[in-house]
Order: C-alpha cells, then structure tokens, then sequence
C-alpha cells in the first residue's frame, strides 16, 4: 500500500484487528516504504560482533517488535499521541554483517544517515552497545556535535579489548568522544555500578569529561538529582543511549553483562517521564543490548519495546514544544 503524498498512516487499529495479526512491524506501524515521509523512525540494527561476554542480542529487534504488539497509542504523563502527533514508520533493520563488525558499522550508519538527512529522527533497536557509535555517527552528520545522556550500568569508555581492539560494546563512548561526535563535558552517565578492573575505571572516565551518577549515588539524590544533572548538562542536542542493563536483571535478566543493584523499570520510566526540559531537546535515541535467549519469559524485550515507545514520546513532546 503505498499512500499519496502527505496521507498520514498510524497504528493498526487493535479494536478492528487483533494486535497478533499481520506482520511484525514496531508497535503495528506502517513500513518505511508505505509512508509518504516520517518524521520518526524505529531502525533495527541487529548485531552481536561488539559482545564482550554473553551474546544474542542480533535477536533484539525481532524480539522487541514482537513485544510491541502491546503498545497503545496515548502517553498519559506526557500527553502525546506520537503516532498521531508524527509520522512514525518502522524502518527495518539495517542488513549488518555478522562477521565483520566495522563492515557492520558501515551499514548501520548508512542507513541511520538516509534517514537524518531526510529529517526522520532515529530511534535505534539493538544489538550490543557497539551500534550505539555509527548511530552517533549519523546523528552528529545532521545535528552536529551532541551530548550523550547514558543509562547504563557501564560507562563503556574503556580504552580497548583482548590485545588493543578498539571497538567493543565496552568501548564506543570512547571512540565517539575521540571522533567529537559527541561533548563529554556536556554528557551524562546514568546508573553505573557493578565489578570495575580498577578504580581507574571511573577517573579515567570522568577525567574524559563525563558527568556520572553511579546507582548507589541514585539512592541519596533520587530522581530529582538524577533529573536536575541531566537538565544542568545535556544543554547540546541530546542523544539517548539506553542499554537494558542499567535495569536490575530481576527486571531485565536477558541481556549480555548483567549487574545486580540496578534501577526498577518504574524508576527508568519516572526518569524518562521527567526529561521534558531538556535545553535543544532530544534528536535521536537507541535501546540497546536485550539478548532475548536469555530471557525466556520475554520481559525483557518489553521494557526494550516500551522504553522505545518513551523514546518517540519524547521526540513527540518536543516537537510540539518547538512548533
Ligand atoms: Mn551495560
Ligand atoms: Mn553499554
């Protein structure tokens, strides 16, 4: 069905047809290609070559689309309708090689690019950690220098891996502060705890310019705190990284680096919910790292689907606040 020019296409409607029927796109929302223009856009990026430890997150995109079945249309805390307020199109995953992780990169950030330069804002499936670099990529190609807003229970700014590789899952915000596509002193890091190598682990990245809040800091700050040193410093156009693992694995056990002591999934969404102020708003996003072989009962994927679905409410919400 290809629709004329400036026809909006929304949600399939699940009071007409059942939410299990018909293709997987995310949260039934038409393909790309069956949209005359989008104004947002979910794009898979469906790689593992960037694990560290457990893999199977090149499974993430499928799983996540199929957890999206249940995603309804209105956002209550934000009042928005995203996909009333936005065209928003599932795009697909990025064909990305499964044995070449550069290679990999290269198609990701290519198809993350076509989409920026036409104005469609990208919200990321992925995949470990290490998409989040070439989606960077090509954020910063059409929005220039960004700050980062991380929730993770890893800083990922580890200089290099197993004999001085580069590129990693535990890597990438090193790689992106080197290639200035994004502003340390002007990012965020949300949520980090769990075993270090060193003490050097946090200096050396702080010394980098992040601002951190590590989860047990969460505890004597609260939301609030979380919320204020996001507003203070994400004052760039801002990118939001969201790896699963900044959840508790009680919350999110399918995923690749699982540390205990982390965020409930009702703190992650107050956290989200409150990110309305953010000085040049947010143009882009991913969530990362739901390795659905891990996680049988699929609660995993639904915090991934649903997290994406917060995502495209904040893009909706601060659409509407700069028209
Ligand atoms: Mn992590
Ligand atoms: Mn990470």
């Amino acid at each position: 069905m290809h629709m004329e020019r400036g026809q909006h296409v929304g949600q399939i409607d699940a009071q007409n047809v059942p939410r299990f029927v018909g293709f997987r796109t995310f949260a039934r929302l038409p393909r790309l290609e069956d949209a005359s223009h989008a104004d947002a856009a979910i794009l898979g990026a469906p790689i593992d070559l960037g694990t560290t430890f457990r893999s199977g997150p090149r499974f993430g995109p499928a799983a996540i689309r199929e957890a999206s079945l249940l995603l309804k249309p209105y956002s209550e805390p934000l009042d928005v309708s995203p996909f009333d307020d936005m065209q928003v199109v599932d795009a697909g995953d990025a064909p990305a090689s499964p044995i070449d992780l550069v290679d990999a990169h290269t198609t990701i950030e290519k198809h993350a690019r076509e989409l920026h330069e036409r104005g469609t804002a990208v919200i990321g499936l992925g995949g470990d950690h290490s998409v989040a670099l070439p989606l960077l990529r090509a954020a910063a190609a059409t929005h220039g220098v960004l700050s980062l807003l991380q929730l993770d229970s890893h800083t990922d700014t580890w200089d290099s891996y197993f004999g001085g590789h580069k590129l990693t899952n535990g890597t990438i915000f090193r790689r992106a502060a080197e290639e200035n596509l994004i502003d340390p002193m002007r990012s965020v890091q949300i949520g980090l705890r769990g075993g270090l190598y060193s003490g050097l682990d946090y200096s050396d990245n702080r010394e980098l310019g992040f601002k951190t809040l590590l989860a047990r800091e969460l505890d004597d700050v609260g939301l609030r705190g979380a919320l204020a040193l996001a507003h203070d410093h994400c004052i760039l156009p801002t990118y939001v990284t969201l790896d699963i693992d900044v959840l508790d694995p009680a919350f999110a056990p399918g995923t690749g680096t699982p540390e205990i002591g982390g965020m409930t999934t009702r703190e992650l969404l107050a956290f989200l919910r409150g990110l309305t102020r953010l000085r040049a708003g947010i143009v882009a996003g991913d969530v990362v790292e739901v390795s659905p072989p891990y996680d049988p009962s699929g609660v995993t994927a639904l915090a991934g689907a649903s997290l994406a679905w917060e995502l495209l409410c904040l893009l909706a919400h601060y659409r509407a606040s700069s028209s």
